[in-house]
């Protein structure tokens, strides 16, 4: 294997870890600022259309260290 094709293998592992990680920090919405026990991928989802609190987004990362789950209309 030359010196190329390694440089060209680490740039592709590089591209697709950040990739990876681009699809982890993806948003989700919630209901109300704090206690939302769910989180939704759509804004229009039939699980926040009784929502009073506002809707506020937030990152997946973020909504799953808070241990919200997925909202059972979108499991
Ligand atoms: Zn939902």
């Amino acid at each position: 294997m030359n010196i190329l094709t390694k440089l060209t293998l680490f740039i592709s592992l590089i591209t697709l870890t950040s990739f990876c990680k681009t699809e982890v920090s993806k948003d989700v919405y919630i209901c109300g600022e704090n206690g939302a026990k769910r989180y939704h991928y759509s804004k229009n989802c039939q699980g926040l259309s009784n929502c009073k609190k506002g809707k506020f987004k937030v990152s997946l990362s973020d909504a799953k260290s808070k241990g919200l789950t997925l909202c059972g209309w979108e499991d």
